[in-house]
């Protein structure tokens, strides 16, 4: 089965991530990670990453194409897998489409995790950490002893990208970058809206029902 996943920052997308690829036994395929690993072994193709990324380049669409291709052949991927931060563009995803078709493939689901703009806002403008333990608390949901205090006596903080000034920008950030894509799978009737609040768990249990994992 092979999954695209979508999700804005902050909705928990990498956390379901990790759970589908134990739930399918498919690998999660995010294209940082593959080049990242690529240019360490320094691979040919790591050195064409090199040769874009040390000029401040995009890499091209059919390298990316050809580190899929070949991450889709490891046997771990034969039965599928969960494409997450890929495609970005309607070009993106016309190539993902005849790269898997060269093998059969096809997208099978679009799973988009969504969280209303007031939950992520919510979710961090109360969010502190400690200074000395890196706890972390929100001031509704899981509160500290006090507003300024952890437990372990260290002072609590707010990080500086906490704010709804920042939460709102990259929320519109996402969302125009997804619109288009929505707009593309949609007509094709692959995308599965999940709502993104709650438990870890009700969230799973979720994907799994809109992917026909579960009745
Ligand atoms: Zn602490």
């Amino acid at each position: 089965m092979e999954l695209v996943l979508f999700g804005p920052p902050g909705a928990g997308k990498g956390t379901q991530a990790k759970r589908l690829t134990s739930m399918l036994r498919a690998p999660q395929i995010s294209t940082g990670d593959l080049m990242r690993a690529e240019r360490q072994l320094g691979t040919e193709l790591g050195k064409k990453f090199d040769s874009f990324m040390s000029q401040g380049q995009l890499v091209p669409d059919d390298l990316v194409l050809t580190l899929f291709r070949e991450r889709l052949a490891q046997p771990d991927a034969k039965s599928g897998a969960i494409f997450d931060g890929y495609p970005r563009t309607i070009p993106q995803a016309e190539a993902l489409d005849r790269m898997l078709a060269e093998t059969g493939r096809k997208v099978d689901h679009v799973v988009s995790i969504e969280v209303a703009l007031d939950e992520m806002i919510e979710r961090v403008v109360f969010r502190r950490s400690c200074e000395s333990c890196g706890q972390i608390y929100h001031l509704k949901y899981n509160p500290p002893p006090s507003p300024d205090l952890c437990s372990c006596g260290g002072k609590l903080v707010q990080r500086a990208d906490d704010t709804e000034e920042v939460v709102r920008k990259r929320n519109d950030e996402y969302l125009a970058k997804t619109a288009p894509l929505l707009d593309y799978y949609t007509p094709r009737g692959l995308v599965r809206p999940i709502n993104g609040v709650g438990s870890l768990d009700e969230v799973t249990s979720r994907i799994e029902k809109a992917i026909g994992l579960k009745g």
